[in-house]
């Protein structure tokens, strides 16, 4: 009882962060009591508080008034609410330690297993007819949304222009053959049967009529047939991802490979086995071997690292049976414009990554197949042209090479980018956004009604996250809580208005001890991993102020293990399991169909 009070207080004084702009009537309700006070403010926020209700009726009256006032609210004080209530927000956004977000996170998914389908229709148009939510793509955020949301409260439908979720931390290992690319890709539509899914990409937002714009190409034989359409929506999700920056240096489109879909490792796979057999042709001379065969991976990321370190593995361990004698004509280059790899890990890390993509004492040099390392990392080297023959440096160097992968960072979609356009609080804020949409704490999107954006397509207002797979797959599965448990969306700060009590609420594990208001999302950094090659692996784990390291084949059996408990079906696991074992023991497959 004493929780539930404090609690009410606690609304109460939310509410009366704006008592100035309610209307005359509410505004006779506030009153200055020692209760409120009591209540834990004693700055002038308390002074206007609400004076506290005396039975459940009116505690429930004071809250629909209150919302009834928040919905007439314009922007601006909308914003004021948000500045006076500052003190309010914090506590539903402060930062938390790392094991009460562990333990919070461990109930949320109890929760979700426990309360799914209970959620309430706080999201519900009068009618009674279930509000349409669309979501735009089938990675990582969309595929955590769908595996949270309710489909008896909603009427979901995804559009994507792929019909599969891809399992991108592993797209490095597909690239060269040590996985298969069906071991990593699960059918989207087997996420959620509630939802439906129509293969087609999303051109354009109207957000005034709330449809999206999208066209569907259909190909027969050699013609192709677009189809255009509109899809109406109550709530538009925008989990569309990002796509790879070129920086507009001239060429680079033309001639490298991405590595962001499906598409790209196959060509990928293709090109290393184009590059081997034009090598193994009789008509060139050594210099033009060595040529087709120097492999450059631009940027020094963790995608930039694990592809070397996987084309390295596979020179190592594949190319000697099948191509002895080009062994001592192959070269890998990674360049990377700034002074280090893998930034997001700290320097001891990033030091014993460069050991390992260069210093490893190699069976190739001991057979004599080569007689100094064939890796070599370039830092502080950026590029400045690609021709389909040669890369400019900016060291003034031109480089022959046989393929280019570029992996040097993201760049937002031309959706996205129409978007920010679009949407003046989107424009004013796209310098701090850099090509993200800004979202708030619950991840609407600023200044779009009934927009959402989750994954790489999004940032939050100044709580910028990096654009992973780990941020993306949390912040699916918050929003897709936030849907289902009955939360009010449309109210400045999302509160619950039917729906089930979860776990995390009657444990009081919310920041809001009421259970009320829905905390804003946090992230909880399960660590980062990057594959370094010859079964070297490094591990970061931080928590709270603390790093917790592990490199060597401590940090490969954590890599291992950690891709292996994420993928998203028994069906990829087994499959994913049985490629190592067959590249282990057969070697990779390099048949180019
Ligand atoms: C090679 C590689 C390795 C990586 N390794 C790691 C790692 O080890 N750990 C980690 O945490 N992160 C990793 N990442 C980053 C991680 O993959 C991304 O952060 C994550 O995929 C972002 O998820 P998302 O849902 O926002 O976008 P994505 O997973 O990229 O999904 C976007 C979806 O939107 C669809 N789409 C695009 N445009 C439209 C449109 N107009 N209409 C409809 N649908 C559209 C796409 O087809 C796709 O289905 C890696 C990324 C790559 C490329």
């Amino acid at each position: 009882m004493r929780q539930r009070w404090s609690a009410a207080a606690l609304l109460l004084v939310a509410a009366a962060g704006h008592c100035q702009a309610f209307t005359p009537a509410a505004r006779s309700t506030c009153t200055c009591t020692p209760a409120s006070t009591r209540a834990g403010r004693s700055n002038g926020l308390a002074c206007r508080a609400l004076k506290e209700p005396q039975s459940e009726e009116e505690l429930r009256s004071a809250i629909a008034t209150k919302n009834e006032d928040l919905s007439r609210m314009d922007k601006d004080r909308l914003q004021s609410f948000a500045a006076a209530d500052e003190e309010f927000l914090a506590e539903l956004l402060k930062e938390r330690s790392y094991l009460s977000i562990v333990t919070e996170k461990a109930v949320e998914t109890v929760d979700s297993l426990l309360t799914a389908g209970k959620g309430g229709d706080a999201n519900a148009p009068a009618t009674g007819v279930k509000p349409k939510v669309i979501v735009l793509g089938a990675g990582w955020a969309s595929h955590a949304f769908l595996k949270g949301i309710d489909t008896d409260m909603y009427d979901v439908t995804v559009v994507s222009p792929r019909n599969f979720f891809l399992m991108t931390p592993m797209l490095a290992a597909s690239a060269v053959g040590t996985v298969e690319f069906r071991s990593i890709t699960e059918p989207i539509r087997n996420v959620n049967l509630g939802a439906n899914y129509i293969e087609a990409t999303c051109t354009a937002i109207d957000s005034d009529s709330q449809e999206i714009v999208c066209e569907n190409v259909v190909c027969e034989g050699t013609s192709c047939t677009i189809e255009d359409f509109r899809l109406p929506y109550d709530h538009l999700i925008l989990a569309v991802g990002a796509t790879s920056n070129t920086f507009g240096i001239p060429g680079v489109r033309e001639h490298c490979i991405f590595m962001k879909q499906v598409t790209d490792a196959d060509k990928l796979r293709r090109a290393i086995g184009n590059c081997f057999e034009r090598a193994n042709l009789p008509t060139l001379s050594d210099e033009q071997k060595q040529a087709v065969l120097t492999f450059v991976v631009v940027g020094g990321g963790p995608t930039g690292v694990e592809l070397t370190a996987e084309l390295r593995d596979f020179i190592e361990q594949d190319v000697p049976r099948f191509y002895p004698n080009l062994v001592k004509f192959v070269r890998i280059k990674l360049v990377e414009a700034s002074d280090r790899v893998l930034m997001a890990f700290d320097e001891e890390l990033q030091a014993k990554a460069l050991r390992d993509l260069t210093e490893r004492s190699t069976t190739l040099i001991s057979q004599g197949f080569i007689k100094e390392e064939m890796t070599e990392v370039m830092l502080n080297v950026g590029v400045k042209e690609i021709t389909d023959t040669t890369i400019s440096l900016s060291t003034g160097e031109t480089m022959p090479y046989g393929l280019c992968v570029w992996a040097a960072g993201n760049g937002p979609l031309p959706l996205v980018v129409e978007a920010i356009d679009q949407i003046s609080e989107q424009k004013e804020k796209a310098g701090w956004g850099r090509g993200r949409l800004v979202t708030d704490d619950w991840l609407r999107v600023k200044g779009a009604k009934g927009v959402y954006a989750i994954g790489d397509c999004g940032v939050v207002d100044q709580r910028p996250l990096p654009q992973t797979a780990q941020v993306a797959a949390q912040q699916g599965s918050f929003l897709a809580r936030l849907f289902s448990r009955g939360y009010n969306l449309n109210a400045p700060v999302p509160e619950k208005t039917g729906g089930a009590k979860a776990l995390s609420e009657q444990l009081g594990l919310s920041s809001d001890k009421s259970g009320k208001f829905a905390k804003g999302f946090s992230f909880m950094n399960l660590g980062i991993l990057a594959y370094t090659g010859g079964g070297n692996a490094l591990a970061q784990v931080q928590v709270d102020n603390q790093r917790v390291k592990g490199t060597g084949a401590a940090g490969f059996f954590l890599w291992r293990s950690v891709y292996m408990s994420k993928q998203v079906s028994w069906r990829n696991r087994i499959l994913v399991a049985i490629d190592w074992t067959k590249a282990r023991l057969f070697g990779r497959d390099i048949v180019r169909f």
